[in-house]
């Protein structure tokens, strides 16, 4: 649909939790966005080819978390892609599906920080319009470059911190939605530990 603002998170979400949702929901008010789609990797360039949990488990606790929010979806790009996730890519794909989109893509100041770093930074920029959004415990750096930087609510949760309890059997309730964390029981999923 011809000038509809959509926005692009996109993570490993291993296991996605409601630091990411915050923030996407965040962005999406606080641009007046039409959605924000949420797009696990295939696999990710700076971590462990596929971490812990596999891509179909990591896109199934994505869907169950957005199920019930109409501004927020999952995209499959990346993992229909496969191989190693570089966002420019993911921003090509987004745009071949929705010539008439303009996009927004949504990093957190850890992820922003690494921007140089990214295959094609600058044709990332050319596909899509970068906000940064804040996150605790990371500096926001001055000169991102970003298009627009937005607070997010600050919910120092991570993905690594949610595998880590429930390797040592602590609760993840309310840091994840309860169907996520039914996901993560039913299937044992970080049981075993993480090697972070
Ligand atoms: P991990 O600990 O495995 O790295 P993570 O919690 O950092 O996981 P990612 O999937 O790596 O989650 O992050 C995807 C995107 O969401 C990144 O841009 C990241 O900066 C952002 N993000 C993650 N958690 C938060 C949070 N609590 N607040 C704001 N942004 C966040
Ligand atoms: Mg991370």
């Amino acid at each position: 649909m011809a000038g509809t603002r959509v926005g692009v998170l996109g993570g490993t979400f291993d296991p996605i939790h409601h630091g990411h949702l915050a923030a996407a929901s965040e962005v999406c008010a606080s641009l007046g966005l039409d959605r924000v789609l949420l797009v696990p990797t295939a696999a990710q360039p700076f971590k462990e080819p596929d971490g812990p949990a596999h891509a179909e488990h990591r896109l199934a606790m994505c869907r169950l978390a957005v199920a019930h929010d109409p501004r927020l979806d999952v995209s499959t790009v990346d993992i229909d892609r496969g191989g190693t996730t570089f966002t420019v890519d993911t921003l090509e794909d987004l745009r071949a599906q929705q010539p008439d989109a303009e996009l927004y893509f949504i990093a957190g100041a850890d992820a922003l920080a690494r921007l140089s770093e990214w295959r094609d930074a600058d044709r990332l920029l050319a596909l899509a319009r970068f906000v940064a959004v804040t996150r605790p415990g990371h500096a926001m750096s001055p000169s991102s470059g970003a298009y627009a930087v937005v607070e997010a609510p600050a919910l120092d949760v991570s993905s690594t911190d949610v595998r880590r309890r429930v390797g040592e059997g602590r609760p993840i309730r309310y840091l994840v939605p309860h169907a996520v964390a039914d996901y993560i029981q039913e299937h044992d999923l970080y049981i075993g530990g993480t090697d972070d």
